[in-house]
């Protein structure tokens, strides 16, 4: 019982679905180009009607040439001028017919492209207003790959049918004006055949739909196995650990799947659509017979019965293709609720706050920090109290899962603490001003991005309003130790990075992480430093100089630093211990040692290893 209602819920919640998104792709559409949108709207109207009006001429035409015929054999003269007068108009008609149909067709494509990057556009940008935490969710990014997927084309598809529905609606009242006269049975007639028809073809575009649904994580993975199998980064291992094999293996069990389901769906949609059409065929044929008949009794003239054939013929496949046109906007509204879905996802609220703090100059402070990511229970901070001054450097070490990446991550407010709070000079992270708060901070994570941009761009991001400036690229070079080698690139500052783009040069791990330092180094403004890992690819010796070098640039400033090289990390002027989440140890590195801990263990194995 439960599941019929359910199932009859989600019907009603179809039919209705049919008109929902129209609105708004409209208004999409009209917002993109409204000049436009109206010629689409007067070139729809202009071909709605001209069908029906080459039908009546083609009547006149025939009745004229009986009416020709028959005078000839009365009078014995010919009088070629009315009928030939009819076929000049039907030429006439025909040429506005086809010039319209050109301009919608020309409208349409230069609409599908003006569209498909306002649509794009607009889901990128949203990308950027969304939390962090969203894009960590995978059912969120299923939503994501669906939006981008598809959508940018279906708005104006379903605009397109909503007009092509007009065109055909418009054409039918014409057709039925005249047909009328015939009898109104034939109306009936006409709208009986194609319904069959219709509802076959909207329960399988509803399948059809859902089955593209589901299947988003697969077309996922695919798309991962994809990037395994054929991008830079990722082919050196694969190949050498021999895996080509079996990931494609993978890739074609997914693709199988799929298939399968595909295929029955194909052939089931299209042995209903022939049987049903099978229906409309006969229709059609009974009315022909009726039409033949009334002719021959001479209930109507051959002028009317080629009228009338024509129009039944044409209201026929009017009827039919407003009917496709429907259940094809179902199916496009589908995808459209996907996009809509997407955009309506909560954003972050506005991220307007103060731009300074009560107590300038007393850096930051944790209080009390707990946090657990959406969907893991497990807490991955838990209590932490901190305080770092200006001027101070801190050093967090710990094994792989402690949280320190997590700590980082809330410092710079990419998440918030489920208990606790940050306060920076006095003032709630989240109460900061996001521009304000952010022009503070300057990080390098562990994965930082390697911009497949010029060198001078891939320094320059680390200040955005001195993207371009070349002396500043200079100066953050040479901070971050950086000068030596973009000398001996082909073109200095200029040479393309990657290997995405032609002319690419890739660097080696430690010069992608030098370039990566400087691009810190460029954020002049931050007062808040955050190394994590970055100089990993370096040697023991040059991340330690790199880390001195470091804090002798940064005086005044905060500086945290995650690394696992004891070298680095005793420079630091405090060093904190962390596991499962919680500090453990804290102190100087002679402190710590002194207190003979975790600290002063690992030190003295690593001391050996160095040995
Ligand atoms: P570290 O940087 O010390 O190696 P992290 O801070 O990255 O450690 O991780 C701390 C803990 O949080 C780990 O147990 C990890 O499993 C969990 N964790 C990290 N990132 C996420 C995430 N995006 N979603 C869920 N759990 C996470």
């Amino acid at each position: 019982m439960k599941r019929a209602n359910a199932n009859r819920n989600t019907i009603d919640m179809n039919m209705l679905g049919v008109f929902r998104y129209s609105k708004r792709a409209l208004e999409l559409v009209w917002a993109t180009s409204s000049q436009l949108t109206i010629g689409l709207a007067v070139l729809t109207l202009i071909a709605g009607v001209l069908p029906a009006a080459m039908a009546y001429v083609g009547q006149l035409i025939v009745d004229a040439v009986v009416a020709a015929m028959d005078s000839y054999q009365t009078t014995g003269t010919i009088d070629y001028f009315p009928a030939l007068y009819y076929v000049m108009i039907e030429a006439f008609i025909v040429l506005i017919m086809s010039g319209s149909q050109r301009g919608l067709a020309a409208l349409q494509a230069i609409l599908r492209e003006l569209l498909g990057q306002r649509v794009n556009m607009t889901i990128l940008e949203k990308a950027q207003s969304l939390s962090l935490a969203q894009f960590e969710d995978s059912e969120f990014y299923d939503k994501l790959v669906r939006a981008r997927r598809k959508a940018s084309s279906r708005p104006l598809a379903l605009v397109n049918k909503t007009f092509a529905l007009l065109q055909n609606g418009i054409s039918l009242i014409s057709f039925a004006v005249l047909l009328w006269q015939f009898s109104p049975w034939a109306l009936v007639l006409l709208v009986l055949g194609a319904l069959p028809a219709f509802i076959a073809e909207a329960k399988f575009s509803g399948d059809a739909f859902l089955l593209a649904r589901w299947r988003s994580p697969e077309f996922r993975q695919q798309n991962y196995l994809e990037t395994l199998l054929a991008r830079e980064d990722n082919i050196k291992e694969v190949r050498l650990y021999q895996l080509s094999k079996r990931f494609l293996g993978r890739y074609r069990d997914i693709f199988l799947k799929l298939f399968r389901e595909n295929k029955r769906l194909i052939v089931r949609r299209e042995t209903w659509g022939f049987a049903l059409g099978i229906i409309g065929t006969l229709v059609f044929y009974s009315a022909y017979g009726w039409i033949v008949t009334s002719t021959v009794i001479g209930a109507i003239t051959l002028g009317q019965m080629t009228m009338y054939l024509l129009l039944f013929k044409q209201g026929q496949g009017a009827v039919a293709s407003s009917l496709t046109s429907i259940s094809g906007m179902y199916e496009d509204n589908l995808y459209l609720s996907n996009l809509y879905e997407y955009l309506e996802q909560p954003t972050l609220a506005s991220q307007i706050g103060q731009t300074v703090g009560p107590q300038p100059g007393d850096g930051i402070r944790f209080e009390q920090v707990s946090f657990s990511y959406p969907g893991n229970p497990a807490p991955s901070l838990n209590n932490v109290d901190l305080h770092i001054r200006p001027g101070t450097s801190l050093a967090i070490v710990g094994e792989n899962g402690s949280g320190k990446t997590t700590l980082i991550k809330l410092l710079t407010r990419l998440y918030q603490p489920t208990h606790g709070r940050i306060l920076l000079d006095g003032l709630d992270l989240k109460d900061w001003d996001e521009q304000a708060l952010l022009t503070r901070i300057g990080v390098i994570f562990q994965d930082f991005v390697r911009y497949q941009f010029i060198v001078g761009e891939n320094i320059g991001a680390g200040d955005e309003t001195r993207f371009h400036d070349e002396d500043g690229w200079h100066q953050a070079a040479e901070l971050g130790k950086a000068t030596d080698f973009i000398g001996d690139l082909s073109d200095g500052y200029h040479t393309q990075l990657g290997r995405w783009f032609k002319g690419g040069q890739e660097l080696s791990g430690g010069q992608w992480q030098k370039i990566a330092l400087a691009r810190a180094f460029m954020r002049e403004k931050a007062d808040i430093l955050v190394l994590d890992e970055p100089t990993s690819a370096m040697d023991a010796a040059a991340e330690a100089e790199i880390f001195a070098h470091f804090q002798e640039h940064t005086q005044s400033k905060m500086a945290i630093l995650i690394s696992h090289r004891f070298s680095t990390v005793r420079l630091a002027n405090e060093i904190i211990v962390m596991e499962h989440g919680e500090i453990k140890e804290r102190g100087t590195h002679e402190q710590l040692l002194e207190q003979a801990g975790q600290y002063a263990h690992l030190f003295a194995l690593q001391a050996k290893g160095y040995q």
